[in-house]
């Protein structure tokens, strides 16, 4: 089967909490049945229940130090990104390959010196809020309150962007959203989120917005959530495919690929139920896109952003 680039799962997590290995995780996603696709290119997120907030730092380095055994585990069959150049050999390897994120700037605990302790474990993506108000930014629950980057957030773009880690606007407030765009000077991501105009949900992101990550070579991924999909009750491949089809009129053909949130939804389409419903989905883009445009959504599109972010 074809290997795909997913840039966002909430495994690591899931798995750790379950007492399980991630190899044979039994949730949506694990690297057996990631490895069906080849050599896939994964990014796994560090989430945090927001009841672990006040000791975020002490929660991250447990779901970290899992991680990195893990990986140390089963290093014949993945391997971890540090560069971009890990992500080819990898894949010369036909290895998958495993990229660290977290999701929401509260691991930091206000301290950039932990920005670059994360970035030397492995972290090359961080989603900068949740969706509660942190010291970095108001995530989207806040976005009465109008808030965006606060000093301190700013401060952690720009160190971000010197270090060669990708920014992510998902769960960001509007406001939030202008201040990354207005300050980036590389491309940054919305690693998953949808279209607003196809599904108006305040986790979407707008047509100005998806023109903005266009136009800053920049990547959006599809999530799968159904109730950021499609306003209804039972959403299927293809109200995907009409998110995809949105997505790229408004942010290109070069910037729109997949951000399934596997293991981070409790819904999903009833026909995109895991990982091993993804060969499907595949061929359907294939159908809808043609070939050489599903192969950009399928991994081009993440692997162009990597490689120039990833140093
Ligand atoms: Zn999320």
């Amino acid at each position: 089967m074809k290997s795909y680039a997913d840039a966002h799962c909430d495994t690591v997590v899931k798995a750790m909490e379950a007492g399980e290995n991630m190899l044979e995780f039994s949730g949506q996603l694990n690297l057996e049945k990631l490895a069906a696709y080849g050599p896939a290119v994964q990014i796994f997120a560090i989430w945090l229940e927001p009841k672990y907030y006040p000791i975020a730092m002490r929660q991250t380095v447990k779901y970290l130090d899992y991680y990195l055994e893990q990986m140390e585990r089963y290093k014949d069959r993945v391997g971890m990104v540090k560069g971009f150049s890990d992500i080819l050999e990898n894949k010369k390897q036909g290895r998958l390959s495993a990229i660290l994120s977290l999701e929401g700037g509260e691991a930091l605990e206000g301290e950039i010196a932990a920005l670059r302790m994360f970035h030397r474990l492995g972290v090359r993506l961080m989603t900068l809020t949740w969706n509660h108000r942190n010291a970095l930014a108001d995530g989207v629950a806040e976005r009465g309150t109008g808030g965006g980057l606060t000093t301190f957030g700013k401060a952690v773009v720009k160190e971000m962007e010197r270090l060669g880690m990708l920014v992510d606007v998902s769960h960001l407030t509007d406001a939030g959203f202008y201040d990354v765009a207005k300050m980036a000077e590389q491309p940054f991501v919305a690693s998953h989120s949808n279209a607003r105009a196809i599904c108006p949900h305040p986790r979407n992101l707008t047509d100005e917005q998806l023109k903005i990550i266009g136009e800053m070579d920049g990547f959006v991924g599809l999530n799968f959530f159904p109730p950021f999909v499609a306003e209804k009750d039972a959403v299927t491949q293809d109200d995907l495919l009409r998110q995809l089809t949105h997505m790229l009129d408004m942010a290109g053909e070069d910037a729109v690929g997949l951000g399934s949130d596997f293991d981070g939804i409790d819904v999903t389409p009833t026909d995109l139920r895991a990982v091993e419903d993804m060969a499907l989905f595949l061929e359907r883009m294939e159908q809808e896109f043609g070939s050489h445009l599903a192969e950009k959504i399928r991994e081009k599109n993440f692997l162009r952003v990597a490689e120039r972010v990833w140093k």
